[in-house]
């Protein structure tokens, strides 16, 4: 502990989002990344934006990344100024909870969620009630019908993988008109319903998405909040006392290129959804509990074998899957859908590791 510290530092567990093996090829199903590589688009579009001699490089990015929110905008049907681009949307969510979710009242979100929650609300001073799931891992939708200070929901959430209908976040939507409610759409495009067609007709709706997931731009961190005018002009007034350029030239163009190459976008999706029910049919004959998924991975657990025990052997075969050392969750294992050839190794192992 340093004596330099503040409260709220010596309060912060820092976050690991995930081991990254030290090994060339292993296998890695432990941080939900795209199996397949972005569209050929974004590759032709990074290599001309850079340039034979990097030209590009000694340039400022647009700070409003116009050219892109346009881009993105026209993909939905929405106006550029329904848009904000942040760098991955952890950051979009980090100028969430400044802009939007400092209330009286405490903000809402589920006791099993995303890990991030709870540490932006202790950063930012955010008050927060963070509600337990019912036993099968589902949002009980009673939980956020009364008015709260904000309600952040994950959907599908992580790591369970369950989807919320459109109709329940509606609801949830109606019954808080005064504060921000934001769906944290990470996983979405896997087989969950968005709440973009809502935005115009709720002032109070703020839904965030990435291009991390479906659109294998992980390692480019691009991110999106999507909501009402005056939501987007609270989150670009935080964002330009911190970091008026926040998505680097690179990024701008690859995000953009990924947004044109819609047949790609929709095939890599369903391939993985194919994988995901392939996958989590082995799963099952091998004798794991499945919980349903809406995402790009399944939330296991094993009747007879502990799950912390079960990811170190795996890990010996070079293959990483997420244990979380939590309260009710330290049963279960998060798995990434991989490829298939990955999946089929994985199902291998298993098979050796339990018999
Ligand atoms: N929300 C959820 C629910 C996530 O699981 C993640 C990824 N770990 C993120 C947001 C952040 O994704 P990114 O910053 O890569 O856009």
């Amino acid at each position: 502990m340093c004596r330099y510290w503040s409260d709220v530092v010596q309060r912060l567990v820092p976050y690991i989002p995930g081991e990254q093996p030290a090994r060339a090829d292993p296998i890695k199903l432990n941080t939900n990344e795209n199996p397949y590589p972005p569209s050929p688009r974004v590759i032709a579009a990074v290599a001309r934006e850079l340039g034979q001699l990097g030209e590009s490089l000694r340039r400022y990015p647009d700070p409003l990344a116009r050219r892109l929110r346009e881009t993105v905008a026209a993909h939905h049907g929405l106006k550029p100024e329904q848009i904000f681009a942040g760098n991955g949307s952890d950051e979009v969510l980090a100028h969430t909870f400044r802009a939007l979710l400092k209330h009286e009242k405490p903000l809402r979100f589920p006791d099993i969620t995303y890990s991030f929650y709870p540490t932006y609300a202790l950063l930012y001073d955010v008050c927060y009630e963070a509600i337990p799931l019912a036993d099968d891992f589902s949002i009980r939708l009673e939980d956020y019908l009364g008015d709260a200070g904000g309600v952040l929901l994950a959907n599908p959430n992580a790591p369970t993988g369950r989807a919320l209908s459109l109709a329940d976040i509606e609801q949830i939507v109606t019954a808080n008109p005064s504060s921000v409610v934001v769906i944290d759409e990470a996983y979405v495009d896997f087989g969950a319903q968005s709440a973009l067609s809502l935005i115009d007709h709720y002032p109070n709706l703020l839904v965030v998405q990435t291009t991390s997931k479906a659109r294998s731009l992980a390692g480019m961190r691009v991110g999106f909040a999507f909501g009402h005018v005056l939501l987007i002009e609270a989150l670009n007034r935080v964002k330009d006392s911190f970091n008026s350029y926040p998505l680097d030239r690179l990024a701008q163009v690859a995000a953009q290129a990924a947004y044109e190459d819609d047949d790609h976008f929709l095939s890599n999706c369903q391939h993985v959804i194919t994988s995901r029910e392939r996958l989590r049919q082995a799963l099952e004959r091998q004798g794991f509990d499945v919980v349903p998924s809406a995402a790009n991975f399944l939330f296991v657990r094993h009747a007879s074998f502990h799950a912390e025990a079960l990811a170190k052997r795996l890990k010996d075969r070079d293959i990483f899957v997420r244990h979380f050392k939590l309260p009710r969750i330290d049963r279960h294992l998060r798995i990434t859908v991989g490829t298939d050839d990955e999946c089929d190794a994985l199902i291998a192992a298993l098979r050796e590791i339990l018999d």
